[in-house]
């Protein structure tokens, strides 16, 4: 392909975006639905399959979920200097593919043993390494794909074009149609056929992802492929160029990885670390490599990254005490049906699904009239509506006479409000991120917008912790204490989260002044 059939490509539209737009779409729609997919399963396969306590099991499931989020720093980092996003993301996807059907190898259930009158559990440890090791694969996978498929997106549009927030809306749209039905069929071939197949699902699902990247990506021309190519060619060991080595060293990462979920205890302090680390990373960049104004736009763009390490550990109560709470105080029948606690963990991708393209619409209307609200405001109103949610559902809780009878209605006014606040946080954050990162560094940024994320996750375990009460054999004893522990803490969650957002609300001028013209 010559470079003017190359500019061209990359410039060709779809409903007034260009077509690279689907192609992100497409790719992460699929990856969403292996990765929810498989985390629909997971919780469920470590107590049923493997037989691991409550404890335990909420353990390898937090440190999963937190490794997720932390590997995209490398993946953004190793993009902006050597693979260029293109290759990273193929890269992902094969190790993300490996990784989902790793999972189907299901291998022999666990079983209890009684031995001397006390009780064990006995796991065949082959394949509870093959399971770690594919988790470990998933982790390097999304590490390499999700950061740079994000930025590939805003690769698309120029710093200021008014269509890039509306862009990251549509993508963010492709993230939950993947979520919602990953959850939908995974958990449906659990139910029916057992784990392999629910597993198995989210590997192909996975496998379209990557055949839909490889024949789309050169909508994206000369915009996806590495900055300096020849740095990759270039030997840096005996018989070994630097790309190769890149991948070898992405092995030694999945073992690492596959170490890590066996001793869970460091992630925390891994997690810590890396984020004084990228901060530090940041700041002395953005001192020395930057002029002023990028400069500051690098350390507002830092800053409002922080506030998702609020936003997520309350708004990801949804999958730990929100879904335990619905289960033990909800009232879940409606006509005559009793919904399982579960399905409403799908709640907040239905909503996005249907309220992504209106909140498309509402930017685009308020743009053209000068009146859409700056970044900064965009991430307080989030914040104020996530508080929001969580009063509405003490006012709702405080009506109920019956503690297991709480009106479905509440919960589902909870979701809507932390739905439309993530509208105004997640996907604005991410275009936020593509158009005040200098170029250069882009994907490192990307890589940082998600270990706040990881942060926020992390958090919110500490935070769903805090509602716990006393169980016998996985029932709560007293359901109004239960309910009353769960409402003290949302109302402080609550209080905290609408006062953070006033403060936001505070900082808005300021931080508007440091974006120099960018919105
Ligand atoms: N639900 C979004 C996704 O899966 C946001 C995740 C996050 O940043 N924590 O991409």
């Amino acid at each position: 392909m010559t470079d003017a059939t190359v500019s061209l490509e990359s410039k060709k539209e779809f409903l007034g975006h260009p077509r690279g737009l689907v192609i992100c779409f497409l790719t992460e729609m699929w990856e969403r639905f292996s990765y929810y997919g498989m985390r629909a399963l997971l919780i469920f396969y470590l107590t049923q399959h493997f037989l691991f306590s409550d404890e335990i099991a909420a353990g390898i499931y937090g440190a999963y979920i937190s490794l997720v989020y932390i590997t995209p720093v490398i993946g953004g980092i190793v993009a902006d200097r050597y693979l260029g996003p293109a290759k990273a993301v193929v890269l992902g996807a094969i190790l993300l593919v490996a990784g989902h059907m790793g999972m189907a190898i299901e291998g022999s259930q666990a079983v209890e043993v009684m031995v001397q009158g006390e009780t064990f559990v006995q796991r065949d440890p082959f394949y509870l390494q093959v399971f770690y090791l594919s988790l470990a694969l998933i982790i390097m996978g999304v590490g390499f794909l999700k950061a740079n498929i994000s930025t590939m997106v805003g690769s698309l549009y120029e710093r200021t074009d008014p269509r890039r927030d509306g862009a990251f809306t549509l993508f963010y749209m492709g993230i939950n149609l993947g979520s919602f039905f990953g959850a939908i069929v995974c958990g449906f071939l659990l139910q029916y056929y057992g784990f392999s197949f629910g597993f198995g699902a989210a590997g192909i699902g996975m496998l379209f992802g990557l055949l839909v990247f490889l024949r789309g990506q050169h909508y994206f021309g000369d915009l996806a492929k590495p900055k300096y190519p020849e740095l990759l060619t270039q030997q840096v060991l005996p018989g070994i160029n630097r790309e190769w080595l890149i991948y070898g060293l992405t092995l030694i990462g999945v073992l690492v990885c596959w170490q890590l979920m066996q001793h869970r205890a460091v992630v925390g302090g891994l997690l810590g670390a890396s984020l004084v680390v990228m901060t530090m990373a940041v700041v002395t960049y953005a001192f020395t490599k930057c002029e002023p104004h990028d400069r500051n736009r690098m350390l507002v763009c830092l800053v409002l990254m922080s506030y998702q390490i609020i936003f997520w550990s309350l708004f990801e109560q949804t999958g730990s005490s929100l879904n335990l709470m619905t289960d033990r105080n909800v009232d879940r029948e409606i006509l005559g049906l009793t919904i399982p606690a579960a399905a409403f963990q799908s709640v907040n991708a239905f909503f996005i699904i249907t309220l992504a393209p209106l909140f498309n619409m509402m930017w685009l209307y308020l743009a053209r009239r000068g009146w859409e609200p700056s970044t900064p405001m965009k991430f307080a109103l989030s914040l104020i509506q996530l508080g929001l949610g969580f009063l509405f559902l003490v006012y709702g809780a405080s009506l109920a006479s019956d503690p297991t009878q709480v009106a479905v209605i509440w919960i589902v006014m909870l979701y809507l409000l932390h739905t439309t606040g993530e509208l105004c946080i997640s996907p604005v954050g991410l275009s936020m991120t593509t158009k005040l990162s200098v170029p250069r560094v882009v994907g490192m940024m990307m890589g940082c917008w998600f270990l706040a994320s990881a942060a926020g996750n992390y958090v919110s375990g500490t935070i769903a912790a805090m509602t716990g009460s006393d169980t016998v054999g996985g029932e709560v004893a007293d359901p109004a204490a239960a309910l009353a522990s769960y409402m003290e803490v949302y109302s402080t969650a609550g209080w905290y989260s609408i006062g953070a957002g006033v403060a936001a609300i505070l900082l808005v001028p300021l931080l508007k002044h440091f974006m120099h013209g960018i919105k």
